[in-house]
């Protein structure tokens, strides 16, 4: 019998502390689906969430790369049964009429709600949550394989596509992380050339090991891949960091993609003269499409693609966040139950 409470990772307030607390959790109403939790990843905009001015939802539980079994659902929910394998990522409903929602780019919808931010989050042992908000998870991957894939792998694959790049061309990730690690594997899948660019020694190791051409420290990586590759033909900013904006713009060749992705709460700078001459397109990719995910969870159900994850638990979640915060975490970190 399940307690009328569950364990969760919550944020207390805006700029708050990061806390394990008991919850209360009632039943699922109509519409809704109550899922035992096995593994929800940390990410990083779990960090930015907890940095913002203003939160929408306050106190509000974490996470949102959470991989869970159905245990009951409420009334009017036909999709999904108990025993179902069910995914939470950081898109929660949609309205469904949009322009954006009626194109396949529900990511967009202004009136999105997200898990973790405008919803409570997976960062739980038990969550209640719109059964229409999930998706599926293939049974062949192991949850704490599958839940980085709900966030990280995701936006890695949609990124990689907006960039726009064909087999034999150049791609650099700026940031190898829980997306680069993984954006780093998808461009070798899709025969891209990677350079690998961070400002950790152990993660320009790692990606040369996972398969990039190049590896070079962040400082310097413009001109180092202008002396290289003559530039690249497209560079991906995975981390929150406007120096590697620079640098990854630095780093282009002539008509190449920009494509931002870590967030942070600042402004950035780019070289007029060159954007304009050069015909640089700058371009923000948040997520992927519903298709992106599928073939993401597809790849790793097929053995392709294989997170780097340490498993920890849910106690430790406030320690995990500190750690990711100063850049220390290899791959991703897990919470498992
Ligand atoms: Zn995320
Ligand atoms: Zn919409």
């Amino acid at each position: 019998m399940r307690s009328t409470h569950t364990q969760s990772a919550v944020l207390s307030q805006a700029r708050g502390s990061v806390s394990v607390e008991s919850i209360y959790l009632g039943e699922p109403g109509p519409g809704e689906a109550l899922i035992r939790m096995e593994a929800c990843g940390v990410c990083h905009s779990d960090v930015f969430v907890a940095t913002l001015e203003k939160l929408p939802l306050a106190p509000v539980t974490l996470g949102h790369e959470g991989i869970g079994r159905i245990e009951q659902v409420g009334a009017g929910v036909a999709d999904w049964s108990p025993g179902d394998r069910a995914g939470i990522t950081f898109l929660g409903t949609t309205c469904g009429a949009c322009e954006w929602c009626t194109s396949g780019r529900e990511r967009f919808c202004p009136q999105q709600t997200n898990f973790g931010y405008t919803l409570h989050g997976a960062l739980t042992e038990y969550a209640i949550v719109p059964a229409a908000t999930l998706v599926r998870v293939p049974e062949n991957l192991p949850a704490a394989l599958a839940a980085p894939l709900c966030c990280a792998g995701w936006t890695a694959f949609g990124a990689l596509r907006e960039a726009g790049v064909q087999a034999g061309q150049s791609v650099a990730l700026f940031g190898l992380g829980g997306l680069g690690h993984l954006a780093l594997q998808m461009a070798r899948l899709q025969n891209l050339r990677v350079a690998a660019v961070d400002v950790a020694e152990d993660k320009l190791h790692m990606a040369r090991e996972s398969g990039a051409e190049i590896a070079v420290h962040g400082e310097t990586a413009g001109r180092t891949l202008q002396k290289e590759y003559g530039g690249v033909d497209a560079a991906l900013v995975l981390t929150p960091s406007a120096a590697a904006i620079h640098q990854a713009f630095r780093s282009l060749k002539r008509n190449g993609r920009l494509v931002l992705v870590g967030l942070a709460v600042s402004q950035y700078e780019l070289p007029l003269v060159d954007t304009v001459l050069k015909g640089i397109t700058v371009r923000g990719s948040y997520l992927g499409s519903r298709q992106d995910l599928a073939e993401v969870f597809r790849l790793a159900g097929d053995g392709l693609l294989r997170p780097h994850v340490q498993t920890h638990a849910l106690v430790e979640t406030p320690d995990v966040l500190d750690r990711l915060r100063r850049g220390e975490l290899m791959g991703r970190a897990v919470i498992t139950w």
